[in-house]
This record gives C-alpha cells, structure tokens and sequence, in this order.
C-alpha cells in the first residue's frame, strides 16, 4: 500500500479495515501486498519493542502467568524484539535485500531453478507458523541475480504475518521486477502450525501454492520447471 487515495474516501482512522472497494481504481492492481496503516514507519523499532513488550507482559499477565519468575521475567522483551528484528522484519521495506544483478548474455532465455528453499514465516491469522519449502525459476533476460539473493528475497516476504497465497504471489511479482523478466515461476509448499498443532490438529497435510507469470503459463514450460523439482506427478 503506498498510502495514496485518489478519491478520499478511505478514512485514515480504519487503515487496517481497508478493503478491494475503499481502495479504488489505482490500486486494484496491488491486492497483493501486504495490508499496511500508513503510518505503519512513523514510529521507530525501537519504540515499537518497548510498546510490544508493555503489552506482551500484559497479555501474559492476563493469563495468569507470575512475570516475577525468574524465567518468565524477559519473556516480553524478547518477543517483541523478535517480531520487529526477526519474524516480522520484512514489513519494513528498509529490510529488503538490494538487487545486485549482474548481466550474463549467455544465460539469455534460459531457465535458472533454484529449489528447497527453506522458509519461515507466520500465519495472519493466528500468528503461529508457516514453515516448508519453496521453489522459483525464472527465464533470464539476460539479467541474472545471485542464488543467495533469490533466498533473501523468499525470507524477506516471509518474515510478515503472511497467507501463503500471497506471500506466494509477493515473491513472484518481486522477481519479475528485480529480473525484468515477465516469466517466473514460484511453488511454496508448506505446513501450517494453526492446522497442525490446533483446530483439526492434522499433522501431515502441506499446502500448495503457485504463481505462474509469462511462459511458465505454458504447459510445456511449467512442466520442465516442475521435473526439476519433483514435482511433475
Ligand atoms: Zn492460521
């Protein structure tokens, strides 16, 4: 969300109530980005840790739990350090890593995999988490991003509360960019912790998802991508 509202007509106050009909016209086309307030940077990370850990404490409190005990006592503290610097730092786009492309003209057309991408990220709704593996490849056109690089994105958009579709779609859509290609492929296959550790608690399923864009739309295309990985069932 880059804050700006052509018509008005979304209240500032309900910033995170926004939805598909407030936003208007220009922003159809970013559906997929992470719903944010827009004043979502005014305040600093570290005022951001201290008004979590007062809460956190709160909510521990409420719950009944002695903060005096000795190993219950930083519990606050260390939670609200580690959403803002850890599982929650890719909201900030100060944290997303710089492109370094390097032109590689030999590399032109051809498809670059690379797969079993380990990510973590945590569900929206319940804030537990997703886990598992993701794949991407993109046909070059001519620019080509170092392997490491294609990692850090997939961890940069994991690390927001996330539904796996979009973070899915967030990642492909970044690397087209970052690429200038309009062919990428992602798949992220994951397990999620609100299915498996409560609600139904079913412990083996994993969930699927995938972003097709350019000539990975192309049967043939897809299915090479998707030998690579193991997954051309
Ligand atoms: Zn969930």
């Amino acid at each position: 969300m880059n804050g700006k509202h052509k018509n008005g007509v979304h209240n500032h106050k309900n910033n995170d109530k926004m939805n598909m009909e407030e936003m208007g016209d220009e922003h159809v086309a970013s559906s997929y980005e992470t719903p944010l307030r827009e004043d979502a940077f005014e305040v600093s990370d570290d005022t951001k840790i201290k008004l979590i850990e007062e809460r956190f404490r709160e909510i521990m409190e409420i719950m009944g739990l002695d903060l005096s005990d000795d190993s219950l006592n930083g519990t606050p503290h260390r939670v609200a350090k580690m959403y803002i610097k850890e599982i929650f730092s890719g909201l900030n786009p100060a944290n997303k890593p710089a492109p370094t492309l390097f032109e590689n003209v030999y590399k032109y057309n051809e498809m670059l995999v690379e797969k079993d991408i380990t990510f973590f990220s945590n569900c929206e709704h319940h804030f537990v988490p997703i886990y598992g593996k993701a794949h991407v490849a993109y046909i070059s056109s001519g620019k080509v991003i170092g392997l490491s690089k294609i990692n850090r994105i997939v961890q940069y958009f994991s690390r927001r509360p996330q539904v796996q579709e979009r973070l899915t779609i967030q990642i492909g859509k970044e690397l087209e960019k970052m690429l200038d290609t309009g062919s990428v492929a992602v798949v992220m296959d994951a397990a999620h912790m609100c299915v498996s550790s409560r609600g139904i608690q079913d412990t083996n399923s994993t969930t699927v998802t995938s972003y097709y864009s350019g000539k990975f739309q192309e049967e043939a295309t897809r299915n090479e991508f998707l030998k690579y990985i193991g997954m051309n069932k």
